[in-house]
């Protein structure tokens, strides 16, 4: 078949694969624990649902502005006004079908031919993809310490003539990581010194553990007034309501920014779906005890996944401080984390994510969105396939396993 060179180098998304894999087995009743996943299990909040049923009890579901509807807009200012101390006007909102799509068009509305876009490893699986998509090229950061966080020196030397923008996610996907104000500070002033972009991810910013205040880029630029300034802020309901299938993301910048990424939206897909948009002002103007109940839960199982891996000889890990993603490093074992995964799913029907898929081998991304059944059976049925010390014996539903027996 003929297709295009871009078509050829995109690769498929290695997460909603996994899924694909592990909702085929399950519906061959296997006993598959799927430590994999990237969204909470929670329902989305009650008046997203009102808010989303009001609009389709009219039967009158219409297209949009390109850029979302008033509404929306008006609930993503108030967003940012309470968590950003920031007030900006509907010129500098856009809202996007999910925050997947508001950094695709970003990405389009800034990036010439073969320009860079800089992020430290570990990433999200998606930005070089992405980044490749808009016809830019993408470059990792691997901090020399081997962490999760390079330095701001390791940042500023992999910018280049070509470098166009930064992107910072923080908590971090795949390890949970958050940044540290000096760095945050550090990057905000190296894009600000150097005219490049810089992209704030912040899809996980309010699902933080141990009494952290999430994080605020703004609170480091020189300039208050947005409309001098090129941080752009990237938010969405996806994660911190539990609406991942709704789609909605937003973007906040200066306001020609916003509007050429209104025109290649409009051009592109429209606005984002009607139903979808206000449910995203339910759940923005509704009750936020959602969120604080989701927060408590992913702590709490944050805290079972380290209990169980620190009891994982030869396991190194981090403790996430937000997200639902832990990163350990299972290289004591086996290096190659594609044959990790492969063979955790193959043995003990667990699926986990390979770290080389966010730029770092020798990890495996674990989820701790599931219930705190899964995370602790997932644990132990991997320390089962790998560690010497575990029990000898192991179930997988009815099915009883014997590692002597092998
Ligand atoms: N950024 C990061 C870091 C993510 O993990 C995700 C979702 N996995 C997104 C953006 C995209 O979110 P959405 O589902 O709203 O498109």
């Amino acid at each position: 078949m003929s297709l295009s060179q871009l078509a050829k180098s995109i690769s498929e998304s290695p997460t909603l694969k996994l899924n694909e894999t592990a909702a085929l087995l399950r519906d061959k009743g296997e006993p598959v624990i799927h430590l994999g996943g990237g969204e909470p299990k929670s329902k989305a909040p009650i008046d997203a649902i009102v808010g989303c049923t009001a609009l389709l009890r009219t039967g009158d579901v219409k297209y949009t502005p390109a850029d979302g509807i008033p509404a929306l807009k008006k609930a993503i200012i108030r967003y940012t006004e309470e968590h950003y101390s920031r007030t900006v006007l509907p010129d500098n909102v856009i809202a996007s079908s999910g925050a997947k799509q508001s950094i695709m068009v970003l990405l389009h509305a800034i990036l010439d031919p073969k320009e860079e876009v800089v992020y430290p490893a570990p990433y999200w699986v998606s930005y070089p993809e992405m980044v490749k998509i808009a016809g830019g090229v993408p470059v990792a950061v691997t901090a020399a310490d081997g962490g999760f966080q390079p330095t701001v020196d390791e940042m500023a030397q992999a910018c280049g003539p070509y470098t166009k923008a930064i992107i910072l996610n923080s908590p971090n996907n795949p390890t949970g990581a958050i940044y540290t104000d000096d760095f945050v500070a550090g990057v905000v002033e190296l894009c600000e010194k150097k005219n490049l972009y810089l992209i704030m991810d912040d899809t996980y910013n309010r699902l933080i553990f141990d009494g952290r205040i999430p994080g605020n880029c703004y609170r480091f630029a020189k300039d208050s007034n947005i409309e001098n300034s090129k941080l752009v802020v990237i938010n969405c309901v996806s994660k911190m309501y539990a609406m991942t299938g709704f789609r909605i993301g937003w973007t906040i910048g200066p306001k020609d920014l916003i509007r050429a990424m209104t025109n290649i939206q409009s051009q592109e897909t429209s606005g984002p779906a009607a139903p979808s948009q206000w449910a995203a002002v339910g759940a923005l103007t509704g009750v936020q005890s959602s969120i604080e109940s989701l927060r408590l839960t992913l702590e709490n199982n944050r805290n079972i996944m380290m209990t169980r891996l620190d009891a994982f000889s030869g396991v190194k890990t981090v403790k996430p401080g937000g997200t639902f993603y832990c990163f350990p490093d299972f290289s004591a074992y086996e290096k190659d984390s594609q044959k990790l995964s492969r063979m955790l799913l193959d043995k003990v029907r667990v699926v986990t994510i390979p770290g080389k898929e966010f730029g770092m081998e020798g990890h495996l991304r674990l989820s701790f969105c599931g219930t705190p059944k899964e995370v602790t059976e997932g644990i132990e049925r991997m320390k089962w396939a790998l560690d010497p010390n575990a029990p000898n014996e192991l179930f997988l539903g009815n099915h009883r396993l014997l590692r002597d027996a092998l």
